[in-house]
């Protein structure tokens, strides 16, 4: 298998990045990731003094998978996700809905030991819930930061984005460029006060390319749901992004008439919020793919 190690990092996705690695369509890729600080904290009694905010979210990559060409879209099947041993929880007033709460105030850093898919947090056992923070294409246009969500996907801070998801990202440039990193060993919904519980681990990624789906956002796809992921710099551009997006998706892919697609988010869409706490925020659409299918099946018939 093809192996990305964390010594090839980005902190832009861009177009004029080397790639770290060539794949072809189907192959699996796995992908070593640092945590979001790059591992300067890791160690016992470290602060953020210690860390260079240069390398701040770092993602691995980026892996040119062959035949991509812009307009394509790009299929991502999650078949496994791995974390570290140790995973860095922090709170303080720098960013996030309670940087008044602990304005002024030394952030607080812990350490936490994760095993088996247990988190220990201070001797209660917290159930791990890995999850990729940041897995991203090249934008056609300028590079874009690392601690940004857009179309290409990047800092979306999404939880369905776990082991056994398919994500399908819009293909922009040649080779599509794909980079990875920011996992959370669990990170609630809304990230709201900082972080989730950042991690290093190691990801195993099968690429695929679909032709011309001219798909031109993130969609992604569980057992049981569909689920688009928008951003904006309000969640309410966000939200109406997600929805809007949904709509279509169920239209001009799953086949719906606007009407059913309309009442079916009302129905049974569920509106998500994924993250407030980076430079643009990010909302999910959620809806179960059974409805999708009898909705189909139905006007099959
Ligand atoms: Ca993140
Ligand atoms: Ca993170």
């Amino acid at each position: 298998m093809i192996k990305i190690t964390r010594d090839h990092v980005i902190y832009a996705f861009s177009r004029w990045d080397k790639p770290a690695a060539f794949a072809e369509p189907g192959q699996c890729v796995e992908f070593e990731t640092y945590d979001c600080y790059q591992g300067m904290v890791l160690k016992e009694g470290s602060t953020f003094r210690d860390f260079d905010r240069r390398f701040g979210n770092p993602a691995t990559g980026p892996l040119y998978i062959k035949g991509a060409m812009p307009g394509d879209t790009l299929k991502i099947e999650i078949w496994k996700l791995e974390v570290g041993p140790v995973g860095i929880l922090d709170i303080g007033g720098s960013s996030g809905a309670l940087k008044e709460a602990f304005a002024g105030k030394e952030p607080v850093i812990r350490r936490l030991s994760v095993k088996s898919g247990r988190i220990d947090y201070d001797g209660i056992d917290v159930p791990a819930k890995p999850m990729i923070g940041v897995i991203g294409v090249a934008p056609s246009g300028e590079p874009v930061g690392t601690l940004i969500p857009m179309n290409h996907g990047g800092n979306m801070d999404c939880t369905r984005i776990e082991e056994g998801a398919t994500l399908y990202l819009p293909v922009s440039v040649e080779g599509a460029l794909l980079s990875v990193g920011d996992f959370h060993a669990i990170m609630g919904e809304g990230e709201v006060a900082n972080c989730g519980v950042e991690i290093e681990g190691r990801a195993v990624l099968k690429v695929d390319v679909l032709p011309q789906t001219g798909i031109s956002w993130p969609v992604l796809e569980n057992e049981r749901q569909w689920i688009t992921i928008a951003y904006g710099s309000s969640l309410d551009e966000a939200a109406q992004r997600a929805v809007e997006q949904m709509f279509y998706f169920l239209c001009r892919k799953m086949g719906l008439s606007e009407t059913d697609a309309g009442m079916l988010l009302d129905m049974a869409g569920d509106l998500m919020i994924c993250q407030i706490v980076n430079p643009q925020k990010t909302v999910r659409m959620e809806v179960p793919k059974w409805l999708v299918y009898a909705m189909q099946e139905r006007n099959a018939s």
